[in-house]
């Protein structure tokens, strides 16, 4: 159900109320919130897996392993860390500056709005809110009206968990968060499509309000000739069949030595042949497209292909399933080239050298990841170097979104950070 428009304004100015009186600034507090959070993710994650069985056709296994316990495990870890994150440092200055004792206080920005999408809602709902406790801000969460069942069990779960004037969920779709994006916050965390990325920096820039973007975009494959094809085969797939390919990382296209094109199909199909023996359709470890336009906009890149379809996969609009299909000699122009593809269709594009799949990359907008499969020392060193993305990866598909000692973030298009240093 969504939250009545004329209540956001109410629900804002509460949260405001909140931070100024202090009450989320102690970091016992702050961590008492996390270990909220941690409680709140293992208590309910029946619920949580139900809920997003019945939206997304999630499997049980991908909601535990990568909503739920990463939930559970960031929220844990960020506890432990947060007061060591949030002491005060004293810089090295120069001799003469020592007298003053020039000090870095860490201080929380305040409200922030939290605007998730819906195809990892949980964790991507629940991470920036761990930034956000841990800072000592209050927020709202915005998320998606595309897993209903999701956003509704938020609305009755995180009230037994939070206190409604620190932490509080704003269900609705695009009339309530154009409300929330009317009024003044102290920082907004955006995680969706450049599109609408667009529309929230725009309403952002009014309010000079800080904000970080996290976005998407076509992460491609580059296979090296000499690389293991079945072994590049099997993670690619791994990595595609993932939530049915929604997923802001997901393996987008693949470039592979034009000779080696038919050795890649060959090995697609054997793997896809022993994680899915019945096919996918109707496998429970197999995803289904989030919505009828979704599965629309697939069938329709796939129909107006020129690429040749090697592996196809079945397609039940009704159920909204779509089995994972691969194309084979996509070339410049195609359909499948058009947009991110968010869904589980896989185009081969065939290059003649390593330096053409390095210029088919950088004739585009800089990926989230760039995959690449390759032992050569040499080979890897010319991609770090000649080209720019989020992240880069090699030999396999988002193992690093795992590894939370690294970063993750876009760059250009596929997202970025807009701070305000303002100086008088
Ligand atoms: P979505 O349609 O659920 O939209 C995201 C949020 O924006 C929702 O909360 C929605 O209510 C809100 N929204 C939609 N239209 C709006 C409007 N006109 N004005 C204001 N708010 C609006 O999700 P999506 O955009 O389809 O998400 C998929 C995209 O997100 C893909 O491009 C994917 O790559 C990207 N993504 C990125 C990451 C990351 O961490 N970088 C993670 C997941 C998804």
């Amino acid at each position: 159900m969504a939250t009545p428009i004329s209540t956001i304004p109410k629900i804002r100015d509460a949260l405001r109320a909140t931070f100024r009186s202090g009450v989320t600034r102690p970091i016992k507090w702050r961590q008492h919130q996390l270990y909220q959070l941690a409680r709140m993710a293992q208590n309910e994650r029946e619920l949580i897996c139900d809920a997003l069985k019945k939206d997304l056709g999630k499997p049980k296994t991908e909601v535990l392993m990568a909503e739920v316990g990463c939930v559970v495990e960031r929220a844990l870890k960020s506890a432990e860390q947060l007061p060591e994150w949030a002491k005060t440092e004293y810089p090295e200055v120069a001799d003469w500056q020592k007298p003053w004792k020039p000090a870095l206080y860490k201080a929380p920005r305040g409200t922030a709005l939290i605007i998730s999408p819906w195809n990892y809602p949980m964790i991507l709902t629940f991470q920036p809110l761990i930034g956000a406790i841990a800072a000592g801000c209050t927020a709202v969460l915005k998320p998606s009206e595309l897993v209903p069942t999701f956003s509704q069990l938020l609305d009755e779960i995180v009230p037994k968990y939070f206190d409604p004037n620190t932490y509080r969920v704003v269900n609705g779709a695009v009339p309530e968060t154009s409300k929330l994006l009317e009024l003044q916050w102290d920082h907004i965390f955006y995680t969706g499509s450049g599109r609408i990325a667009r529309v929230i920096a725009t309403a952002a820039a009014k309010h000079l309000t800080p904000l970080v973007l996290e976005l998407g975009g076509k992460s491609p494959v580059i296979i090296d000739s000499a690389y293991d094809i079945d072994l590049a085969a099997k993670r690619i797939l791994w990595g595609k069949c993932n939530n049915a390919g929604q997923i802001c990382v997901a393996p987008d296209y693949v470039l592979v030595q034009r000779d080696k094109q038919d050795e890649l199909i060959k090995a697609f199909q054997k793997h896809y042949d022993s994680f899915f023996p019945e096919g996918a359709l109707d496998s429970p470890l197999f995803g289904s497209i989030v919505s009828d336009l979704h599965h629309k906009r697939l069938t329709s890149l796939l129909s107006r292909t020129k690429g040749q379809v090697v592996l196809r996969g079945r397609s039940d609009a009704a159920r909204k399933r779509l089995e994972p299909t691969i194309v084979k000699d996509v070339a410049e122009g195609d359909s499948l080239l058009e947009e991110e593809i968010f869904g589980p269709i896989l185009p081969i594009v065939p290059v003649d050298s390593l330096k053409q799949a390095i210029d088919f990359v950088n004739a585009r907008s800089h990926p989230l990841v760039l995959y690449a499969f390759s032992d050569n020392e040499n080979v890897k060193q010319q991609l770090v170097a000649e080209t720019q993305s989020g992240g880069i990866m090699f030999n396999d598909t988002f193992q690093h979104v795992a590894v939370k000692e690294l970063p993750f973030a876009g760059v250009g298009e596929s997202g970025c950070e807009i701070l305000l240093h303002l100086r008088m």
